[in-house]
């Protein structure tokens, strides 16, 4: 059965605090395998997804789709390279670096609870900044967690990428329900099936 887009609800039930994760999981694959959703294109997600990392565009800027699921497809390379382990490459850097750069910032001093903190501006607020301040949050995530943290769902059908933050980084799944409980299922029933031959 083909899926389309307006079979997914806009907002994600199990959302990252990391930009980077949200973004890679606005494409996510149908839990049985029935299907690719994109929610890059739907308006509230792109409004929940500005809000809830802080981040805001210019009246009238509109997302240039194109550039922006290539980039995503780029970042999801990167992580998924990074969490098995793997060097990062110099194209990778060189891909990483062609988001960072392509927004001009300019540092600005504030006062955060009476403590002076650098904060980075930028000189337009369009998609070039988003992008770029969601290629930072791969750097930091990266930067400040273990590879073996950053996962994909166990269940081999879903693509959800989470940041594991047990105290064991024992997690395996996106959410216990429809995920975790399906693939235990099918875990015991694999176990029964060979415990009779
Ligand atoms: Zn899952």
């Amino acid at each position: 059965m083909h899926m389309s887009l307006s079979d997914v609800a806009a907002i994600p039930t199990h959302p990252s605090s990391y930009a980077c994760i949200d973004l890679v999981n606005s494409r996510f694959t149908d839990y049985l395998g029935r299907g690719v959703h994109d929610r890059l294109p739907m308006q509230p997600w792109q409004t929940w997804f500005l809000r809830r990392h802080g981040l805001r565009v210019g009246r009238g800027e509109r997302m240039p789709l194109q550039e922006m699921r290539r980039f995503r497809d780029e970042l999801r390379a990167v992580l998924d390279k990074w969490s098995a382990g793997h060097r990062l490459t110099a194209a990778d850097l060189r891909r990483m670096n062609h988001a960072i750069a392509a927004a001009e910032v300019r540092r600005r001093v504030v006062l955060d609870g009476g403590v002076p903190e650098l904060h980075f501006e930028p000189s337009t607020h369009d998609w070039s900044w988003v992008m770029a301040s969601v290629a930072s949050s791969a750097v930091e995530l990266m930067a400040s967690s273990p590879p073996e943290r950053v996962k994909t769902c166990a269940n081999p059908d879903c693509s959800w990428m989470f940041h594991d933050e047990t105290l064991n980084a024992s997690r395996r799944f996106c959410s216990g329900q429809p995920c975790g409980n399906l693939i235990r299922i099918r875990e015991f029933r694999d176990r029964q099936r060979r415990g009779r031959t």
